[in-house]
């Protein structure tokens, strides 16, 4: 199921993520606020309890976040800069870590690290910012399923209709939150009109 962010500061940010004369600097900012974003929707359906707390001026009853640790995994290395939103805004939350390195020929994805949190009971969130072809999101998404995770939703910037479809087809049924879904890929597998090579704009490669 993809849920496309639909909000006006999601477009602007968007926007200058793909503008090709944003370095790195910028583009690290932008990928903190697009994730921030990204993660408040994508926990949109977190349980809260009630809270009974007395304000300055009377007794009231709030909510708070129920008591339900979360888990992002990103999917090393573009995946590292949607992080730390999620640490910011969560109150308790554990990282774990899928390295998958896409063959640039092939545009396969090769495992080569992986280190997860206890995984059972936990609402784990994969973070990769392309879904390009899907095979890495698929994988880490079956990794993270055999570890006993009970819903696993995919977060990702920019998604492609065969990367949804790739993951669909795997997963049935995943909620994908994404801040554009665009046209297609071309033939390196790179996403149309997409922003590039994300870890190489992250990181200044
Ligand atoms: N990975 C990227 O960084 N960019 C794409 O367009 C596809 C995969």
């Amino acid at each position: 199921m993809l849920h496309v962010l639909n909000h006006p500061l999601a477009a602007h940010v968007i926007t200058h993520l793909r503008d090709k004369t944003t370095k790195p600097a910028t583009f690290r900012t932008l990928c903190y606020q697009i994730s921030l974003l990204l993660a408040v929707e994508a926990t949109r359906t977190l349980a809260t309890e009630e809270k009974s707390i007395e304000t300055p001026l009377e007794p009231m009853t709030g909510r708070v976040l129920t008591a339900q640790p979360l888990v992002v995994v990103p999917i090393l290395r573009a995946g590292l800069g949607m992080v730390q939103p999620f640490l910011d805004i969560f109150p308790d939350v554990s990282v774990g870590y899928i390295g998958l390195e896409r063959d640039h020929t092939t545009a396969i994805a090769r495992s080569y690290y992986c280190k997860l949190p206890q995984l059972a009971g936990r609402h784990v969130f994969v973070v990769d910012p392309m879904l390009a072809t899907g095979g890495s999101a698929a994988n880490a998404l079956s990794v993270v399923k055999q570890q006993g995770a009970v819903d696993a939703t995919l977060v990702c910037i920019v998604s492609s209709p065969e990367g949804v479809a790739e993951v669909e087809k795997h997963h049935p049924g995943t909620v994908i939150h994404t801040a554009a879904h665009d046209r297609e890929l071309n033939a390196k597998k790179y996403i149309l009109p997409g922003l590039g090579d994300f870890g190489d704009r992250l990181y200044g490669t």
